[in-house]
C-alpha cells in the first residue's frame, strides 16, 4: 500500500512536466536598411513580397514599430540587449563600428541569446554581426553557440582601387569588398561571394531548425541586404520592377517563405514566434539602390520617422490573432517578450527599456502608453508621446554637417501628419510641456556606458 502511494505521488509530480507545453522557439529576422515602404503589406506598389504579405496576414502587423537607432551598430546593440544604445556605449559620433574600431558590445551586457541559452535554448546567429571583432563582443562571446556570416557591413573593407561610386552602383563589382564570410570565427571565404549570401543564410537557418526542432531554439537571422552594395542571386537578379534593390528584397521575401515553410514542415510553426523587422530606415542617398520610407519623412541616419519607423511583423500561427495594430512598440521590447515566452525572469540589476509584448500578441490587450525617444548617436533628438512627436534637433541622415536646434521644439501630430510637414508647436504648448516632463524623467534615469565607437 505504502509503495503504491509513493508511486502515485511520484506520478503526480511528474505529470505536469510530461504535459507542460515545450518552451516556444524564437526567431528574429532582421533586415539591413529595409524601408517602411518596401513591402507589399506596407504599401509598396513595385516590390513583390508575397511571403511577407502572407506572414503579415496570418500574424500581427505593426504600423508603429520602431528601431532604437537610426543606423546599424546601435540598432543591433539595442535589439540584443533590450536597452537604448546609449546605456551600452554603442553609439556616438562615428555612428557605427568600422573594421579598425577597437570597441564593441561590452561583455557585461546581457543579450537575448545569453538569457535564452541560460534557459536551455539552442542559439544561433546567422548573417551580419557589426557589434565588435574582439574578445567579449563576438557572437560566440555573447550567447550564441553558432555563428555564420559577416563581421560587419558588406560595404566595408573596400578594395583600394575600387572606383568611386561603386557602392551605390546598380552593378557593383562582385569582388570589390574584401569582407569575409565566417563560420564560428573562422574565415570560410574572402571576399565573400555576396550574390550567394541570402541563399546561404537561409540554408543555414533551415538546417538549424531541422536539427534543433526537438529542443527550444533562438535564431537571430540578420540579413546583409538590402544594404548596399546591392546583390541578388541569379534566380532573382533582373526579375523585380524595382531594379537590383527590388531583386534583393524579393529574395529576402523568398527567404522568409523558406524559413516559415521549414517551421511548418518540422511541425514547430505553432510553437515558434517569428518577428520580422529592419535595423533602420532606407539609405536614401543611394538613389535607386536605396529603399523607400513610404509616406514617412527622410530615411536612414535621421530621427525623422523614415529613419526609425520600420516594418514589424509578428507571426505564431494559432497563437497570435491575425490583424494590424497601431500600438507603439519597438525592438527593445523583443528581449522582454522572448524572456516572457521562455518563462525566464528578466535579469536583475539591468535597466531594460522595453516591455513584454505577450499580452498584445496573444490576448490583443493594449500596451500601457509610454514615451519613445529618438537618438542620433548619443544625442536625444526627438521624443514621441501618444500621437505627438517633438523634435529638439533635426538633421538629414547624411550630407549636412550640423544639426539644427529648435527652441521651442518642432511638434507634429503623427496621426494627422505622418509625413511631419506641419509644425503645430505654437498651438499646443501643453503637449510640449508633457513631452518635456517625459524627457526630463528619461534623461535623469540614463547612465551612459563607456563610449565604444571611437
Ligand atoms: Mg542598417
Amino acid at each position: 500500500m505504502k509503495l503504491i502511494l509513493t508511486l502515485l505521488v511520484a506520478l503526480a509530480l511528474t505529470l505536469p512536466s510530461v504535459f507542460a507545453a515545450p518552451k516556444p522557439n524564437i526567431i528574429i529576422i532582421f533586415c539591413d536598411d529595409l524601408g517602411y515602404g518596401d513591402l507589399g503589406s506596407y504599401g509598396s506598389p513595385v516590390i513583390r513580397t508575397p511571403h511577407l504579405d502572407r506572414m503579415a496576414a496570418e500574424g500581427l502587423r505593426f504600423t508603429d514599430f520602431y528601431s532604437a537607432a537610426e543606423v546599424c551598430t546601435p540598432s543591433r546593440a539595442a535589439l540584443l540587449t533590450g536597452r537604448y544604445p546609449i546605456r551600452s556605449g554603442m553609439c556616438g559620433n562615428r555612428r557605427v563600428l568600422f573594421p579598425n574600431s577597437k570597441g564593441g558590445l561590452p561583455a557585461a551586457e546581457l543579450t537575448i541569446a545569453e538569457s535564452l541559452k541560460g534557459a536551455g535554448y539552442a542559439t544561433a546567429h546567422v548573417g551580419k554581426w557589426h557589434l565588435g571583432l574582439y574578445e567579449g563582443s563576438r557572437p560566440l562571446d555573447q550567447g550564441f553557440e553558432r555563428t555564420f556570416g559577416l563581421h560587419y557591413s558588406n560595404d566595408m573593407d573596400a578594395r583600394a582601387d575600387l572606383p568611386k561610386g561603386s557602392v551605390g552602383s546598380p552593378t557593383p563589382p562582385h569582388d570589390g569588398w574584401n569582407v569575409a564570410l565566417l563560420r564560428d570565427g573562422k574565415v570560410l571565404e574572402q571576399p565573400a561571394d555576396q550574390t550567394t549570401l541570402t541563399k546561404r543564410y537561409t540554408d543555414e537557418v533551415v538546417n538549424f531548425i531541422g536539427e534543433k526542432k526537438g529542443a527550444p531554439f533562438f535564431i537571430y537571422l540578420a540579413h546583409t541586404f538590402p544594404h548596399v552594395p546591392m546583390f541578388a542571386s541569379p534566380a532573382f537578379k533582373g526579375k523585380s520592377h524595382a531594379g537590383i534593390y527590388g531583386d534583393a528584397v524579393e529574395e529576402l521575401d523568398w527567404s522568409v517563405g523558406e524559413v516559415l515553410a521549414a517551421l511548418r514542415k518540422n511541425g514547430v510553426a505553432e510553437n515558434t514566434l517569428v518577428f520580422f523587422t529592419s535595423d533602420n530606415g532606407p539609405w536614401l542617398i543611394m538613389g535607386d539602390q536605396g529603399g523607400s520610407a513610404g509616406l514617412l519623412r527622410e530615411g536612414k541616419g535621421s530621427t525623422w520617422e523614415g529613419g526609425m519607423r520600420v516594418p514589424g511583423i509578428a507571426w505564431m500561427p494559432g497563437r497570435i490573432k491575425p490583424g494590424v495594430t497601431s500600438e507603439l512598440a519597438h525592438m527593445m521590447d523583443l528581449l522582454p517578450t522572448a524572456l516572457s515566452l521562455a518563462g525566464t525572469p528578466p535579469p536583475k540589476d539591468v535597466t531594460l527599456d522595453g516591455t513584454d509584448l505577450a499580452p498584445l500578441l496573444f490576448e490583443s490587450k493594449p500596451l500601457t502608453a509610454r514615451p519613445f525617444f529618438y537618438y542620433r548617436g548619443d544625442q536625444l533628438f526627438a521624443a514621441r508621446l501618444g500621437e505627438w512627436k517633438a523634435h529638439f534637433q533635426t538633421q538629414d541622415g547624411y550630407g549636412r554637417p550640423q544639426a539644427e536646434r529648435h527652441d521651442p521644439p518642432l511638434l507634429f501630430h503623427l496621426g494627422r501628419d505622418a509625413s511631419e510637414k506641419r509644425n503645430v508647436a505654437a498651438q499646443h504648448p501643453d503637449v510640449l510641456a508633457r513631452i518635456a516632463e517625459a524627457v526630463n524623467a528619461h534623461k535623469a534615469a540614463i547612465v551612459p556606458g563607456p563610449p565604444q565607437l571611437q
